[in-house]
């Protein structure tokens, strides 16, 4: 078998988006589990709309969802050369010729034939132009776009695809098409097929948007004399109201940046953009990368569009919650250490960070995120819901304030009661706190949920989360004792 080539060609007028995402995503996976190569092309030749922060946000993106190529960027405004030669053998070889016809001619000719309800293409008044009549329209100044001359026959063009099988489409369908514009240059139709030649290209794995580019494609590999790589078709993502996942209509939820910037874990999304438009077969829905890679093929990439299924998770922000839910399972499950370093970037960036969680309480720290992040969602999560943990001005949540505070003015004496009966103890343990604390309440006369409801509020500001005894065991005595002492503050707060 040839060596398995793919590659990933974004134009950079925006943004990474989670469609471009997965495409990439695919791309890469084909070529690990091939040993092959995954070459990362920039298609800028769109000068206009293409722009550097586009294309730094695009490598970003993949570097940061780890999704490595072998070779590039390489940048198609390099290659202006090859497309120009691409069109000129096209020219020479027959395939191809030059074509007069002004705008407004074409306009004309288009109005008039919708009017008669003909069929609307280009009419093919310049394919059979003599050699004198091209040197005397060029003499006369005129502008001449090139056309490929699609062949004028009974039958059909086709190619094999892995996903949809075979693709026809009639020749009478095709008009002869533009390759190269009036003003020289050459068009994406073109210039993507002769870099994917030269990048000696062997699948290409794309979304079904560009398929009605493909047969056309297929015509000029035929007329370059190029093997034509296999083909591989991917369904769109669509809205639950089935329109296309946009960001004029969605907003950023369809960038990548966005989970980045949400505390999203890259490999997560990886594995939820699979399953947009991909299926193993079997119930199984996480796999780590090297499982992926194992099972992955393009036959089982599906038919049918995907659903982007947006409205409010759990996260209290807009995206699909299964997105969400596989973000918490990660988070839940993940090896500590890998953890440890994802939650260290989250809290030096927000001045949480100490070198001693690298050092001498390094046990602490792991041990500390293993506890808290069973209810978590996000990286963020942990300098926020998680801020008690790692420092003195955390927020305390207005619900547990009410419910657990506010409404037992009474804690005010009993909650530094409990903390003398702590400070008291020899064994800081989870037992003895617990014998201490539920001894305090059958002596108040009230249940021992009011006073834990109390304490894990001044705690940790938090309505829920790990067991109260978990939780004095991870802040350590003397934060517990002065916390607990210091209540009065969120009654004072109030006034
Ligand atoms: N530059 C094209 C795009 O971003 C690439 C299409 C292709 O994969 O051939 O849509």
């Amino acid at each position: 078998m040839t060596e398995v080539r793919v590659r990933f060609p974004p134009s950079p007028t925006g943004y990474l988006h989670i469609g471009g995402a997965r495409t990439a995503l695919l791309n890469w996976l084909w070529a690990k589990k091939n040993n092959g190569k995954l070459i990362l092309r920039i298609e800028d030749t769109d000068a206009e709309r293409s722009t550097k922060e586009s294309i730094q946000g695009i490598i970003d993106g993949l570097s940061w969802l780890g999704l490595d190529w072998d070779e590039g960027p390489y940048f198609q405004t390099e290659f202006a050369d090859d497309h120009i030669q691409a069109a000129e053998q096209l020219l020479a070889s027959g395939h191809a010729y030059k074509c007069f016809c002004s705008k407004e001619d074409l306009d004309t000719k288009r109005e008039a034939a919708m009017a008669a309800k003909k069929e609307v293409g280009y009419d093919g008044t310049c394919r059979n132009l003599t050699p004198e009549e091209i040197t005397e329209k060029e003499a006369r100044g005129l502008a001449a776009v090139i056309r490929f001359k699609v062949p004028q026959q009974e039958g059909s063009i086709s190619y094999d695809d892995k996903v949809l099988g075979t693709i026809e489409r009639a020749y009478s369908d095709i008009e002869d098409f533009v390759i190269v514009r009036s003003n020289g240059k050459p068009l994406y139709l073109l210039c993507n097929v002769v870099d994917d030649i030269r990048d000696r290209i062997s699948h290409i794995i794309r979304g079904q948007d560009h398929m009605s580019n493909t047969t056309r494609q297929v015509l000029l590999y035929h007329a370059l004399g190029a093997p034509v790589p296999i083909f591989a078709h991917m369904p769109l993502t669509l809205d639950l109201q089935k329109k296309k996942i946009s960001k004029r209509s969605h907003g950023e939820i369809v960038s990548v940046q966005f989970y980045r910037e949400k505390g999203f874990l890259p490999w997560a999304l990886c594995n939820f953009l699979i399953l947009l438009g991909w299926n193993p077969g079997t119930d199984q829905e996480v796999f780590s990368r090297d499982e992926l890679i194992e099972v992955f093929t393009l036959e089982r990439i599906s038919k049918v569009n995907s659903v982007f299924n947006y409205q409010k998770g759990n996260a209290k922000f807009f995206t699909d919650p299964k997105l969400i839910a596989m973000n918490e399972q990660y988070l839940r499950s993940m090896e500590i250490g890998e953890l440890g370093k994802l939650v260290k970037k989250e809290l030096v960036e927000e001045g949480l960070w100490t070198d001693a969680y690298d050092g001498e309480q390094q046990q602490w720290y792991l041990d500390t995120l293993d506890l808290i992040r069973d209810r978590f969602h996000t990286l963020k999560d942990f300098a926020s819901a998680g801020r008690a943990y790692f420092a003195e001005d955390y927020a305390i949540e207005p619900k547990p304030l009410k419910k657990n505070i506010l409404k037992h003015p009474d804690l005010k004496t009993w909650l530094p009661m409990l903390a003398e009966l702590f400070s008291k103890l020899d064994d800081f343990s989870k037992e003895e706190t617990e014998r201490v604390s539920r001894e305090l309440a059958a002596e108040l006369d009230i249940k021992p949920g009011i006073l834990i409801n109390g304490m894990r509020t001044v705690l940790t500001g938090q309505l829920a989360g790990p067991g109260m005894f978990d939780i004095l065991m991870a802040l350590g005595k003397e934060r517990v004792i002065a916390r607990l002492r210091n209540i009065d503050r969120l009654y004072d707060e109030q006034d």
